[in-house]
């Protein structure tokens, strides 16, 4: 059954090189006990390992064939597989698995689960009733019979034995020798011992090893020797059967007679022939093979005519269930460190996948797919979010756009359209000078129409159809006047709404082509937006608010909390409540235009400082009325001051009724940019003469010149509005890079949830690093102690057959 040739084994080392076998050659038969015995260190162990396969021979060859032997299981892994037991000298049974247990997984690994069959072998050899104990909690007999047991379960045609009996005493060895001598009598049984005198009582043959080569290799024979030759009698040991006592008595009585004990071993290599009628054939053969029975003869056959797929499902089949690998590695696995590993990796994984998350999210992006997604369209705003600024002057500020960003969302690969929204204030009210009659700014601001647009939008007839479909001109000529602007309807109600003339046939007559609507812009036209019908439930329920003539704080909280009125704000933001001009030089067309007299400038931020150069305020600013509008006289740099501020600047203390203590001062005005945080780059200097103070609420009332000094300053883009032809990933990098922001209402709500997010993103990504440190430690760690920890049992799994995935469990 098995064939050694020219078996060589060398271990080698750094330094040593040891040859533990030094060609071995050798023939097996099918059934049998057969001994190698040899001194320590001979290259026993080295030759069952050889043989089971726990190691890998230099040179030459093992074999597995003979009729018994399928062609399928010739494969050496697949006859060690379903063929081979192994019983060792310190038994090696998993300490945490029961004697059943135990011994199933050797059926287990090759794919089956039969109790009955862990019955018989336990009973087999002697145990029965022990099949749920521990190991630890039987004898060492026992547990080489349960060894034994797990050796046999799968009824193999090979067992291998490295000195069974090296652990026990003289009457136990002998047992388990007697056992393994029955088991002999269907199968091979190689035991390697140095016990002589129980290899010369039990064995079939002996294979005796010195130096890693065979010193020695006998095989018993019984009855070759006549038993009587001439005057000797070959006295035979063991019972004799009574046709031989018949003999020998007859020749003892012939008289003259010596008597020889039969010599018992006799040379293998002289013995062909004998070979031959000691071994008997297999009955049964080992039935570990393939998944359902036994494969002798036909059947065998039939196995080697399997198709190579049919091989491979086979072999799959092979091996523990996953259920079963995780049920028996369970048994192996230190549950505690199991579960708090486990559970640490899930947690630093988590963290990391939710900074991903949170870094990978936009709210940008978002506004902007909104955007486009709502109205075909994105605009971004340069300026900051009102959350980011400490200080309310400079809260909600538009910062001035350049010509440079233009080109770097150009150069980014942005190719379609660019248009500008400037801040030319476009009031649908005025503040507090010359309002005698209007409604006051909180009662607009509490209802449904605008108090004032969010500027002039730069742009062109196919934007305003993009946004606005095939718009009607409810009133006025969309070129009518180069400096004019196109009002929406959703403006030009909000005015009509103020001066109550809403509901009149012709409400826009006011201010359509009239020259500066408060003071401030011509209006061209008037266009259809489908404001009113989009927002129409919306607007019926401000209406129904504003039926008593006043929209109280809780109606007006009710009516802005809602989603619709968050919709409703972003439409106004992006379409409804911003002016147009189809003029390319509108801004300079607003500046050149004579009868253009804006009433107020802004100041952005300025620090004011005394004649002899001494600070007095630095963060000074606000809307500058015109003085001529306010029926003032101030020319070049006269300006007129209020008593609050003039009060806090100079320290005095003067009312309405008494302004005595005032005397004229000469003062220094100096701005920034609006995003100019530092305070680094001066935009203008500006010397004042105050010729007197009012009691105003503004600050300053100044002259023209010094209105158009502040304006040079003061008007500006700040929002750009994209038609989405470009590529949106690289304008939304450049947008970052810029500093630019979706021009959207929720966006200050969303930057500051984005702005928690981060900082949490921040933490997590801290904790997450330190934590994936410390857990690659622990598992380092606790791998290292698995291995170390379960090698026994991972030898002792391969030495059962184990394929390198049961091992792994
Ligand atoms: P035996 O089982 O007969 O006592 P072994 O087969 O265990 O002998 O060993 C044969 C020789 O090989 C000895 O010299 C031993 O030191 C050496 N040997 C065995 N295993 C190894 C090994 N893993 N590495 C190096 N040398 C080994
Ligand atoms: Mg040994």
């Amino acid at each position: 059954m098995i064939v050694v040739e020219g078996l060589k084994k060398v271990y080698k080392s750094e330094k040593f090189e040891v040859t533990a076998l030094d060609g071995v050659s050798f023939a097996l038969p099918s059934n049998g006990l057969v001994f190698v015995v040899g001194k320590s260190g001979s290259g026993k162990s080295t030759l069952l390992n050889l043989l089971g396969g726990l190691d890998e021979a230099t040179e030459g060859a093992i074999r597995f064939e003979g009729d018994e032997i399928s062609e399928e299981e010739r494969d050496p892994d697949i006859f060690r597989a379903r063929c081979l037991g192994f019983i060792f000298q310190d038994f090696h049974l998993m300490e945490k698995l029961t004697v059943a247990d135990n011994v199933s997984l050797a059926l287990e690994l090759n794919g089956k689960k039969d109790y009955d069959r862990v019955k018989k072998a336990l009973r087999q050899v002697g145990l029965d009733g022990v099949e749920g104990r521990y190991p630890a909690e039987l004898s060492g007999g026992q547990q080489q019979r349960v060894a034994i047991a797990r050796a046999i379960v799968k009824e193999p045609k090979l067992i291998l034995a490295d000195e069974p009996t090296g652990n026990l005493d003289s009457v136990t060895s002998e047992q388990i020798i007697e056992t393994l001598k029955d088991l002999s009598k269907d199968r091979l049984v190689v035991v390697v011992s140095h016990n002589l005198l129980s290899a010369t009582r039990y064995a079939d043959r002996i294979i005796e090893l010195g130096d890693g080569r065979i010193v020695r290799d006998v095989t018993r024979v019984r009855g070759h020797e006549a038993l009587v030759e001439g005057d000797t009698i070959n006295l035979p040991s063991g019972e004799l059967s009574d046709a031989q006592l018949d003999e020998i008595n007859r020749a003892v009585s012939e008289g003259g007679k010596k008597l020889r004990r039969a010599s018992e071993f006799v040379d293998t290599a002289k013995l062909e022939t004998i070979d031959a009628e000691n071994d008997m054939t297999a009955d049964d053969g080992c039935a570990g093979e393939a998944t359902n029975g036994n494969l002798s003869g036909a059947e065998a056959t039939k196995s080697a005519s399997d198709t190579d797929a049919e091989k491979d499902k086979k072999r799959v089949k092979r091996g523990l269930s996953a259920k079963r690998m995780i049920e028996l590695g369970a048994k192996f696995t230190k549950r505690t460190s199991f579960v708090s590993t486990t559970v640490a990796t899930a947690f630093v994984v988590a963290l990391f996948a939710i900074c991903v998350i949170l870094y990978g999210f936009n709210g940008n992006g978002i506004y902007m797919q909104l955007d486009i997604a709502r109205y075909g369209v994105f605009s971004l705003q340069k300026g900051y979010c009102p959350s980011e600024i400490e200080g309310n002057l400079l809260t909600d500020r538009q910062v001035r756009v350049t010509d440079e960003d233009i080109q770097e969302f150009e150069k980014a690969g942005y190719d379609g359209n660019v248009y500008k929204l400037y801040n030319m204030s476009i009031p649908v009210m005025v503040y507090s000078l010359d309002a005698g009659g209007l409604p006051s700014v909180d009662e607009v601001y509490r209802y449904f129409y605008t108090e004032t647009a969010m500027g002039v939008l730069v742009a062109d007839e196919s934007y305003l159809k993009k946004l606005f479909g095939d718009f009607e001109v409810l009133a006025g000529d969309l070129y009518d006047k180069p400096y004019g602007v196109i009002l929406t309807d959703y403006i030009a109600d909000s005015i009509a709404f103020t001066q109550g003339t809403l509901e009149d046939e012709r409400p826009y007559d006011n201010f359509v082509g009239k020259e500066r609507v408060h003071e401030r812009y011509y209006v061209n036209a008037v266009i259809s937006t489908g404001y009113k019908k989009e927002f129409e439930p919306l607007a019926e329920k401000f209406k129904d608010a504003w039926k008593d003539g006043e929209v109280t704080e809780r109606e007006r909280d009710a009516l802005t909390s809602s989603s619709e009125y968050a919709d409703f704000l972003n439409a106004a933001q992006n379409k409804f409540n911003i002016a147009y001009s189809l003029n390319p030089d509108y801004v300079k067309s607003v500046a050149e235009n004579p009868l253009e007299s804006r009433m107020f400038a802004r100041i952005m931020r300025a620090e004011i400082f005394d004649e002899s150069g001494h600070k007095l305020a630095d963060n000074f600013g606000g809307y500058v009325p015109l003085a001529e509008r306010a029926g003032i006289e101030a020319h070049g740099d006269e300006a007129y001051m209020s008593l609050w501020l003039y009060n806090s600047l100079f320290g005095t203390q003067m009312t309405a009724e008494d302004m005595s203590a005032f005397e004229p001062k000469t003062l220094k005005l100096r701005d920034y940019d609006i995003s100019d945080l530092a305070l680094e780059n001066v935009t203008y200097e500006l010397t004042i003469r105050i010729k007197g103070v009012l009691d105003i609420d503004e600050a300053m009332i100044a002259s023209r010149e010094l209105i158009d000094k502040i304006h040079e300053y003061d008007v500006y883009a700040y929002a750009l509005v994209f038609d989405s032809n470009g590529k949106m990933s690289d304008v939304l990098d450049v947008a970052d890079r810029l500093g630019y922001r979706a021009n959207a209402m929720e966006f200050s709500e969303v930057y500051n949830v984005l702005r928690v997010m981060r900082m949490y993103c921040d933490l997590f990504l801290t904790i997450g690093v330190v934590l994936l440190a410390v857990a690659l430690l622990l598992m380092v760690a606790y791998g290292m102690k698995n291995v170390r920890g379960n090698a026994y049992e991972i030898g002792i799994i391969r030495a059962l057959g184990a394929g390198q995935r049961d091992v792994a469990t």
